[in-house]
C-alpha cells in the first residue's frame, strides 16, 4: 500500500469544511507510521481538460491559493491510480476533494474532480478499458456522475444508505454483478458515527476496505486505488482512514 501526501496538503487554501485546519494531521500521523510515502506531483493543465472545460481551468486557475492545491491533489490521485494499475494499491491522502466538480462546475468544497481526471487520463492513455468507480461518501458525487454519463468505459456507483445494514446490503448487492479491470474509490468519511452522517463505526470503514478490496482481488488481480473526498472530524476521519486501509489489506 501507498500513501500519496505531499505536507502541502496540511495548508489553509480556502475558507471551507474541507480547507479548515488540522483537517489532516491526525490521518498523516497514523499513515506515516505504517505506509510507504510518495511524493505527488502536480497534474498538468492538460489532465486537468481531460474532464473540464478551459474556462472552468481558467477560473480555477485565477484563484491563486486553490488552484496549486488543486492540481496537486489530482496529481496525487493520478499517482495513486497509477500505482494500483502497476500491482500496488495506494491511497491519496489529499485536498481538496473532488466528487462534486463536474465538467464546467463545482460546489461542496471540490474545484477539480481528483477521481476522474485519474480514471480519463488511464482510459486516454489505452492503459485501462472499463473502471468501476465506487463513492461511499455521505452525499452523491454528481461531478463524477456528470462526468461519465453515457460513458460504456465506466460505471459510477454511490453506495446509499442511511444505516450499515442497509449501507453493507447495497454495496455488496452491487459488486455482485459489478466488473472492472480497475477500481477507483471516492473515500469520503463523512457518514462517521462523530461525523455529518453519524452512523458509520470506525469498524464498518474497516469492513468496507475489506469488502472493495476483496472485490478488487477477485475481479481485476487487485488493481484498486481511493482518493480522500469527504470527512470533517479530524479524529474519526483519522481512524477511520486507517481502518478502511487496514481492510483494505485485509482483502486484498
Ligand atoms: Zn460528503
Amino acid at each position: 500500500m501507498k500513501v500519496f501526501f505531499d505536507e502541502k496538503f496540511l495548508q489553509i487554501y480556502a475558507g471551507d469544511p474541507a480547507a479548515v485546519p488540522g483537517r489532516l494531521e491526525y490521518a498523516f500521523s497514523l499513515l506515516k507510521e505504517k505506509y510507504s510515502l510518495v511524493d505527488p506531483v502536480p497534474c498538468s493543465r492538460e489532465d486537468v481538460l481531460l474532464v473540464h472545460a478551459p474556462y472552468h481551468l481558467e477560473y480555477i486557475g485565477r484563484d491563486e491559493s486553490v488552484y496549486p492545491m488543486a492540481v496537486l491533489a489530482a496529481g496525487a490521485t493520478i499517482g495513486a491510480a497509477e500505482s494500483a494499475l502497476n500491482g500496488e494499491a495506494a491511497f491519496a491522502l489529499c485536498r481538496p476533494p473532488g466528487h462534486h466538480a463536474g465538467p464546467d462546475s463545482c460546489w461542496g468544497f471540490c474545484y477539480f474532480n481528483n477521481v476522474a481526471i485519474a480514471v480519463r487520463k488511464l482510459l486516454v492513455a489505452e492503459k485501462v478499458k472499463k473502471v468501476l468507480i465506487v463513492d461511499f461518501d455521505l452525499h452523491y458525487g454528481d461531478g463524477t456522475a456528470n462526468t461519465f454519463h453515457g460513458d460504456p468505459s465506466v460505471s459510477y456507483y454511490h453506495v446509499k444508505g442511511s444505516n450499515p445494514r442497509v449501507f453493507f446490503d447495497n454495496l455488496k448487492e452491487y459488486l455482485q454483478s459489478g466488473s472492472a479491470e480497475l477500481v477507483a474509490v471516492s473515500a469520503g468519511f463523512d457518514r462517521h458515527s462523530e461525523d455529518w452522517g453519524g452512523y458509520l463505526s470506525t469498524t464498518d470503514y474497516r469492513e468496507t476496505g475489506k469488502i472493495l478490496g476483496s472485490f478488487a482481488k477477485d475481479t481485476c488481480r487487485g488493481r484498486i486505488f481511493a482518493a480522500l473526498e469527504g470527512g470533517y472530524n479530524p479524529h474519526s476521519m483519522g481512524e477511520a482512514i486507517a481502518a478502511f486501509l487496514a481492510g483494505l489489506e485485509d482483502g486484498l
